[in-house]
């Protein structure tokens, strides 16, 4: 008999099935007690001491509660306080990243996924060190910085020494002024040795969605392959950072479960890294399923609304207030336009999901892993982004300086983001504006840099980065605090 315990190191006690019940239970006996939902609200409040920002965040419990309450002013109410707590740690910043397909070969069995190794009406591909280099220049002639790397899995095709050498690669091509700064990688679970030889090739964020946390669920829609084994996927993220990649990055895959369930077991997860190793996840995930080459998004029946979706946004936010979310181009304009207020922190654009993809003029769709719902261009989102008064922040600092982990947990805690993430997005805008970007977004951006300027609280960092916004209209690049 399994017991929760969130600092267990099996997946059974701190994902534990019974814990997760009893919470879903508990949330719904309260969804109506507004004397609780209020103090659950209050506690989540920012609280602001001098420079020094803080936000408690709420267990699985306590957001569990909000989840379940329909009561639409509370509603309002939450979507207040996330709008209030991405504000008061983010600023109105976004990180903006690509994804980059090096293969899609794979032996795994998942249902829900187009690389499934029987499915036979996918083209299956991997890219060579010399098409890497020519997607990751079309990457960089966009103006992208920061990559995150995908693969199937497949020990054959696709060894760990494969992807170590891609990112080599990647990290060593230097178009024009393209330049990427920074690899994540969302690659299988694997071995604490794998993740060290990771941690050595210096990825950014070890990326890992569980999918689901419904144990039985997971091994039917894992059927075959290694990631079968529910207990391993779990545990990857232990045996990440204990190879000393701390920042790692998880999420599920909405519409395999029931939402609620999922909720609860994601922030189960966070709080066990946090208890375990210091630190939360640096980034949580919020996929949604999605057509794609023998998947019908359909046949999953626990899709949830755009409205359902939100809220979990709006949540996810308030409980894990340290933790940056991502929304990917799963999502259309309009959906992320919603998420953006409500505590998104990256985004990814012009993503390409085929294998070679960016290299091609017309979008290809022989080996894409799923259906892209928002298409526009690099220059497009950026220009969007600000309209809707976002700054698109293509840094990279965090991860060069060696501020992973609680080290960027404490920048974000005293209210040093603003001093020194602001600029950062200030100055890599600049550079964006210089190398890649329209003639319009270029009006709307250097006018949104001149009035953020005045945003930056300390007068020192404020001056070193007017003296490096002029640094780069002479042509320097790469500057960060
Ligand atoms: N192969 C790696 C693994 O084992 O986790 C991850 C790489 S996979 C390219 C990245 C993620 O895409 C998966 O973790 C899954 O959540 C998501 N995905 C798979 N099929 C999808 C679909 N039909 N729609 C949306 N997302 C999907």
């Amino acid at each position: 008999m399994y017991q929760y315990d969130l600092n267990s190191l099996d997946p059974n006690n701190f994902i534990n099935d019974q814990e997760i019940l009893d919470t879903l239970e508990y949330a719904e006996k309260n969804k109506n007690n507004m004397e609780l939902i209020d103090s659950i609200l209050e506690k989540a409040r920012v609280q602001k001491n001098g420079k020094n920002i803080t936000c408690a965040g709420l267990n699985h419990r306590e957001a569990s509660v909000l989840l379940a309450c329909d009561n639409e002013e509370k509603v309002e109410e939450m979507y207040k306080l996330a709008k209030e707590i991405k504000h008061a740690i983010y600023g109105n910043r976004i990180v903006m990243f690509a994804p980059l397909y090096l293969s899609n070969y794979c032996v795994n069995g998942c249902v829900y996924c187009p690389y499934h190794a029987k499915n036979k009406n996918i083209a299956r591909k991997k890219l060579s060190q010399e098409e890497i280099k020519n997607e990751v220049i079309a990457l960089q002639d966009m103006g992208h910085k920061r990559l995150a790397l995908e693969a199937g899995e497949d020990p054959v095709n696709n060894p760990i020494e494969y992807i170590l050498e891609s990112i080599k690669t990647i990290y060593s091509i230097k178009h024009k002024n393209g330049d990427i700064r920074r690899v994540n990688v969302n690659i299988a679970a694997t071995t604490v040795e794998d993740y060290k030889k990771l941690k050595d090739a210096g990825i950014g964020t070890y990326i890992l969605f569980q999918e689901t946390y419904h144990k039985e669920s997971y091994k039917q829609l894992h059927p075959t392959g290694p990631k079968h084994n529910y207990d391993y996927h779990t545990t990857a993220m232990d045996r990440a950072m204990e190879a000393g990649i701390d920042d790692v990055g998880i999420g599920v895959l909405f519409g395999l479960e029931k939402y609620k369930y999922e909720f609860a077991g994601l922030l189960m997860h966070a709080e066990h890294l946090e208890a375990l190793f210091n630190v939360g996840p640096h980034t949580i995930s919020v996929p949604r399923i999605k057509r794609a080459s023998d998947i019908d998004p359909e046949v999953f029946d626990n899709g949830i609304s755009d409205e359902i979706f939100q809220k979990i946004c709006a949540l996810i936010r308030i409980a894990v207030p340290y933790t940056g979310m991502i929304i990917s181009t799963r999502e259309s304009q309009e959906v992320r336009e919603k998420c953006l207020e409500l505590g998104v922190s990256q985004i990814s654009g012009a993503s390409r999901t085929s294998v070679g993809g960016y290299t091609d003029e017309i979008r290809p769709t022989d080996t894409e892993q799923f259906d892209v719902s928002d298409q526009r261009t690099l220059d497009e989102v950026v220009n969007w982004l600000m309209k809707l008064n976002h700054i698109p922040s293509f840094c990279t600092a965090c991860y060069i300086e060696g501020r992973t982990g609680d080290r960027f947990m404490s920048l974000a805690k005293t209210g040093q983001i603003q001093n020194c993430c602001h600029p950062n997005a200030l100055m890599t805008l600049k550079e964006f504006l210089m190398d890649y970007a329209s003639e319009e977004t270029v009006k709307i951006g250097e006018k949104i840099i001149e009035e953020e300027l005045a945003n930056i609280p300390n007068l020192k960092a404020r001056e070193v980065c007017e003296n490096n916004l002029k640094k780069i209209e002479e042509g320097k690049r790469n500057f960060r605090f």
